[in-house]
This record gives structure tokens, sequence and C-alpha cells, in this order.
């Protein structure tokens, strides 16, 4: 699954209603963009996490470079096979994601889709690790001239995808849903040391996006909106500072629930898709411990104070929890509650 070969045979084309739409935040492109940028003449490629929608739709939510030992060759390219095992369980572990997909890099070779050798790795892959379908993203460089001059990467990079299906011979190709700002899930891994932050200068990126609002269901809710993402990164540093096992996981309907654990045992907060209309559940070994309702005034600090308040409240001995108890009706609910 690491190796990519490119010749200048080119695959069947494709229908045009073999579309398919795959979601990513702006700073996961970014990234890939990037790591291209290094490699202006030979190919670099990585791998993407994420989760599958209901209708089969890919969602990126972090994306990994190419591992220190990987292999640059003009028109091949080999990821690092233990830095990839490394981090994928990492990924998994942390985020709950699983590997979906690979991308890499046609730098200046001009081919803006898998070649013939990408298509049987990726029909292989398939093969070998049981999966339904695997998202491949190719990445090239588009330069007036030469996309290095003086160092100085000046090139654009543009990332196409496309989309493998076990028992279809060729592939569908992607239109590129662009959520704002980074993903949740790719600031924290920076965070843990998973993935390196961006570097230097922000490489210029485009991809093919979806036309109108995307049809069809969107892996979107009030954390890919600017606030929500700092909220967020505000909620992760306070709990990192004082809990242990800090990870958040998103399904796709939009529910975010954050999980953290303590002497007490395992936390979790599940956020709704209305939050912060919607009240957060607080739960300790899945069983119901506090909701918190977001006034209008309240800000991030108020929101962790909350949290804290408690945490505090249930792993001190004795004393009552200063937020309010759930109600007979709350104890009774399913461990996730995305209703009300
Ligand atoms: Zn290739």
């Amino acid at each position: 699954m690491t190796a990519h070969g490119n010749t200048i045979h080119r695959p069947r084309p494709v229908r045009d209603d073999d579309l398919f739409v795959v979601s990513i935040h702006e700073g996961e492109l970014q990234r890939i963009a990037n790591w291209v940028a290094e490699y202006p003449r030979r190919e670099t490629g990585g791998d993407l996490f994420g989760f599958w929608t209901h209708t089969g739709a890919p969602a990126v939510q972090l994306t990994l470079g190419p591992g220190p030992n990987a292999r640059h060759e003009h028109a091949a390219f080999f990821q690092d096979a233990d830095y990839l095992r490394n981090r994928g369980r990492r990924a998994q572990d942390q985020y709950g994601l699983q590997h979906i997909g690979d991308w890499h890099s046609h730098h200046e070779l001009g081919l803006a889709e898998p070649s013939s050798g990408d298509v049987s790795t990726a029909l292989r892959t398939l093969e070998l690790n049981g999966f339904t379908r695997f998202l491949i993203f190719v990445a090239n460089i588009r330069a007036g001239e030469r996309a290095m001059i003086r160092r100085r990467f000046t090139g654009q990079v543009q990332i196409n995808a496309f989309l493998f299906e076990r028992g279809r011979p060729s592939f569908r190709r992607g239109r590129f849903q662009v959520l704002p700002g980074e993903s949740p899930t790719g600031a924290s891994a920076e965070r843990a040391g998973i993935i390196k932050p961006v570097g230097g200068e922000l490489a210029p990126v485009a991809v093919p996006v979806v036309a109108a609002p995307a049809a069809g269901p969107r892996p979107q809710g009030w954390f890919t909106e600017q606030w929500g993402t700092e909220f967020l990164r505000r909620v992760d540093a306070t709990c990192r500072e004082l809990f242990r096992d800090c990870r958040m996981m998103v399904t796709p309907d939009g529910a975010l629930t954050y999980h953290f654990s303590n002497a007490a045992g395992n936390w979790s907060m599940a956020f709704p898709p209305d939050f912060p209309d919607g009240e957060v559940h607080v739960l300790l070994e899945e069983r119901p411990a506090a909701r918190i309702a977001p006034h209008a005034s309240m800000t991030d600090a108020d929101f962790c104070r909350t949290v804290t308040d408690v945490v505090t409240a249930t792993t001190a001995p004795r004393p009552a929890p200063r937020v309010e108890e759930p109600t007979e009706a709350a104890a009774a609910e399913p461990e996730r509650s995305d209703v009300e």
C-alpha cells in the first residue's frame, strides 16, 4: 500500500456521473501543499485518516506526511512503513480514525490523476486489506517556469481526489468540500507530537471544489467554524493540563465527544450538533454526571471552569456537585443524546 509507480500509460477515462465529494479542512490541505513543495522534483506522499459517511463519502480529519525513512524517487514514492504503522495506531487510539487513503505528488510530471501503476497499487490495497474503498489524492505542481527559484517555492500545488471501490476497475473523481480553518483533530495531533506543525511559507494550493452547497450529507458542525475551533482548542488545552487520555471524536452527523480521564475514571463530554444552543452532557464511566447549558454570556474560560468544577466535585471526597444534577429522565437516557 505504500508504493506508487508511475508510467505514462493513462488509465481509461471515467464518466462524469462518477463524481464524489470529499470533505477536508483548509489546514490539512495546507499541510499537504507544504509537504509537496519540499520535493519539487521528486515524489513525496503520506496518508489520510478519517471516516466514511453514510453514503460512503470520505471525510479526512488528519493527514500524515512522509516518514523519515520514506524513499522519494523521480517517479515513485515509498512511505516509511514503520512510521505509518506507529502514527496510524496513534490516530486510531487517540481519535478513533481509520486509514482511509493515501496521497502522493506527481510534482512536475504533468499527470494529474493516478497512473496505471497507482491504479494497480490501489486495487491491490483494497484486496490485501479487505477494504471496500480507498481514497487517493494526487498532487501536482503548476509553475510558470520553474517551481523553485533561488530555493523559494514559486509554484502552485493542485490536489485532485480519486476514489477506488472494490469491484470497480477504475476510479471516481472527487470534488472537495473545503471546511474552514484547521481540523480540530489535526490541531490536537500537532500538540500530541503525532504530526509536526506546518513551517515556513505557505505554498499556494488549489483543489476542485463542489460547485453549489454540497448535495448529500456533510460532516459539518459548529466545530468547523472559526469560533468553534478556537473554543475546542481552549477546552483541549485546559483538559490536557488537568487530565489524562484527552481526545475528541466526531461522528458524520455532527456530534462531537471529548474524552478524558482522571482518578475518578473515564469522562466524556457529549456536545450536541446544535451547540451552543443545546446542552453538553458530561458523563463519568458512561453515566450522566452533569449537564452544562451554555448561557449567552458564557466565555470559553467559564466553560472550562464549569467542567473543572464538575470533575473536581465528583472526584474530591464528598462535596456536592455545583452544577445542576441530571434529572431522572436524563439518567435513563442512552449514552449519547443528540435530540433536544
Ligand atoms: Zn502516482
